[in-house]
């Protein structure tokens, strides 16, 4: 059985302070919660403070991004090994906005997932179409195309499985408030659990991870959470307050 896995991703918010006084209300109030794994993701600035204070707790660290290569002249970079260094146990990478804003290609987001992988961590990668290419009817088309360019070089270990998991974030859905809905997201889920499939086998495909994200919020998760394929959520604007991220956790724990 996959352990659903929330992740909330702050993206460019909070100062190193400002970590700190959320992660240590998630600390307190989801140290009885059991069932599901969960991790934040900070701002690189606040990787090594929020770590240290997460060290004896069952929350992990995210990066939100990294580059391909683990050293060099590589100015404004930060490499895989740097962020396990800092505290990581998971990376982040191929968002949207890394996509959109940044010019990730999905050839480049699969040599950051390998690297990530190589580095000792657990790997995120984000794929999903925008509002155009869903009403072109080109959803699967493109979730192929991120699938198949995205994806680490994997030995096939039942541990390889277990720190690979693909995020699928409708790009429509991100800060938008606009929510897939549960159809739709378990639609997406499935069609990528068969691709997963067709490259890893079944039991391999069975174990890896699949998270919802796109406005993910208290009053949505639990039906989200409730489809077979939905695996945890990757969390953006309600990842910010502690109230709204534990309340998603909770909705994320198995029935
Ligand atoms: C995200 O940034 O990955 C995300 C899903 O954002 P939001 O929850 O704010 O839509």
């Amino acid at each position: 059985m996959r352990t659903p896995f929330v992740v909330g991703n702050w993206k460019l918010h909070k100062t190193v302070s400002e970590a700190l006084t959320l992660v240590t209300e998630l600390k307190n109030q989801l140290a009885a919660i059991k069932g599901v794994a969960v991790a934040v993701a900070p701002p690189f600035t606040a990787l090594t403070s929020v770590a240290k204070r997460l060290e004896d707790s069952a929350i992990g660290v995210a990066g939100q991004n990294c580059h391909w290569e683990s050293k060099g002249a590589f100015t404004g970079e930060v490499s895989a090994p740097l962020l396990a260094d800092a505290g990581c146990t998971w990376c982040i990478v191929g968002h949207s906005e890394r996509r959109t804003l940044f010019g990730d290609s999905s050839a480049a987001v699969g040599k950051k997932a390998s690297a990530v992988l190589a580095a000792g961590l657990g790997v995120i990668v984000c794929i999903g179409e925008t509002e155009a290419e869903r009403d072109a009817g080109r959803t699967f088309a493109v979730l192929d195309e991120q699938l198949a360019g995205s994806l680490p070089a994997l030995a096939g270990s039942e541990q390889d499985f277990a720190r690979l998991v693909v995020a699928y974030e409708p790009v429509w859905a991100i800060g938008t408030g606009r929510t897939a809905s549960t159809a739709q997201a378990q639609e997406a889920h499935a069609h990528v659990r068969k691709r997963l499939t067709e490259r890893f086998g079944g039991a391999g495909a069975g174990a890896i991870r699949i998270q919802y994200g796109g406005s993910v919020k208290p009053s949505n998760a639990e039906s989200l959470m409730a489809e077979p394929d939905i695996d945890g959520a990757l969390v953006g604007g309600a990842s910010l307050e502690a109230a709204d991220f534990v309340a998603i956790v909770k909705a994320a724990r198995p029935k």
